[in-house]
């Protein structure tokens, strides 16, 4: 099968021909359809997250059942599906109490070692050389995926735009619903109107939230978030963003401010918009051990609370997302812009990495 291999940091995605993987017990081979192209990628291509290499990214993905593998109930041969970038477990500690977003499985064999969960990679060169998988190794015509991370795509949904899904859309569901807990009407802030943004901006419509007041340095991308359903917009290179959105809301600040580019300035910025007793929720990852600098006293006295997020907690959530999209609540095809085949995976990151990219790009396989 192809396959868009990472061989070093700062190097290019080069499609190699591999064998094509075979799921072991408890995982289901997807022949992929479509991948989508997040900035957590163009980290591991950076070096700015450190990734064993060679290795094949992507970690979004839909696409079609191709062979269930042995003790698999959950899933069939020829379903459509989403897959998620966290693969649950299902048996650590954390998965147990329904804490997917910090299964301790995923980040230890996963992240920390490009495999699944028996410690070994199901992708391979045709010289036996191993490539590590992050999380199924997307950017490749086929994933093996583990059972646990296979779900019926939603129908009125186009099988290749679904792949966004798994991350994008989902990250923005865990954010709102388990950690902004937005309420109807409450005011909320999105710092950073770009893939997983613009999907915030959805998320929190869908939840009832009143004001939705999107910022970005660019205005293609705050026009983009208004037609998502932003009420108000902000340039932050035009204006400062927090007096902005004190006086889009009375002076008061958000009830939320919810970051999704994961860097100092703009952490801050959130942590300043937000109102007493409101909630700042970071959702952008950012380069190893970078900090923002908060003031301790505005956090104390304020009552704010501080807090990240990391994806969702997959088994749970990711249905309920699945069904938002069914519904109609969330529109799965109008952040997609740019659409790339699979030989123009490293075009697609490097036009990710310009920050050219409105809402999200994907990479089709078919
Ligand atoms: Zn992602
Ligand atoms: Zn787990």
């Amino acid at each position: 099968m192809k396959a868009a291999v990472l061989s070093e940091v700062g190097g290019r995605l080069v499609i190699e021909d591999i064998p094509q993987p075979r799921p072991k017990a408890g995982e289901v081979l997807v022949k992929v359809t479509a991948c989508g192209v997040c900035h957590t990628d163009l980290h591991v291509m950076k070096g700015e997250v450190k990734f064993p290499l060679p290795c094949v990214l992507g970690h979004e993905i839909s696409g079609v059942v191709e062979e269930v593998g042995p003790e698999v109930q959950t899933t069939r041969t020829g379903q459509n599906v989403v897959c998620s970038f966290i693969m649950p477990c299902g048996v650590c500690s954390y998965c147990v109490q329904g804490r997917d977003d910090l299964c301790e499985t995923f980040f230890a064999l996963n992240r920390l070692q490009g495999t699944l969960y028996d410690g070994e990679s199901r992708l391979s060169r045709s010289d036996g050389s191993t490539l590590a998988m992050y999380s199924m190794g997307g950017l490749a015509e086929y994933a093996v995926v583990p059972a646990s991370d296979v779900f019926p795509a939603p129908a009125n949904v186009s099988l290749t735009d679904a792949c966004i899904l798994g991350c994008a859309m989902m990250t923005a569901y865990g954010a709102v619903k388990n950690q902004a807990r937005i309420q109807p009407s409450d005011s909320v802030a999105v710092v950073g109107a770009g893939g997983v943004g613009s999907n915030v901006v959805q998320v929190a419509k869908a939840f009832g939230a009143g004001q939705i007041i999107a910022i970005d340095v660019r205005d293609d991308k705050l026009a983009a978030a208004q037609a998502l359903g932003a009420t108000h917009t902000v340039n932050a290179s035009q204006e400062e963003p927090v007096a902005a959105v004190n006086n889009a809301t009375n002076g008061q600040g958000v009830a939320v401010a919810i970051e999704a580019l994961g860097r100092p300035e703009t952490v801050v910025n959130a942590f300043m918009m937000t109102r007493d007793g409101g909630r700042v929720v970071v959702i952008g990852i950012a380069p190893g051990t970078t900090t923002a600098g908060i003031e301790i006293t505005r956090l104390v006295r304020r009552g704010i609370q501080l807090m990240g997020s990391y994806g969702s907690r997959v088994r749970t959530d990711l249905p309920e997302v699945l069904a938002l999209a069914a519904q109609g609540q969330v529109n799965v095809s109008q952040p997609i812009t740019r659409r790339y085949r699979l030989e123009q995976a490293d075009e697609a990151y490097a036009a990710l990495n310009r920050g050219e990219i409105i809402g999200r790009a994907i990479v089709s396989m078919v």
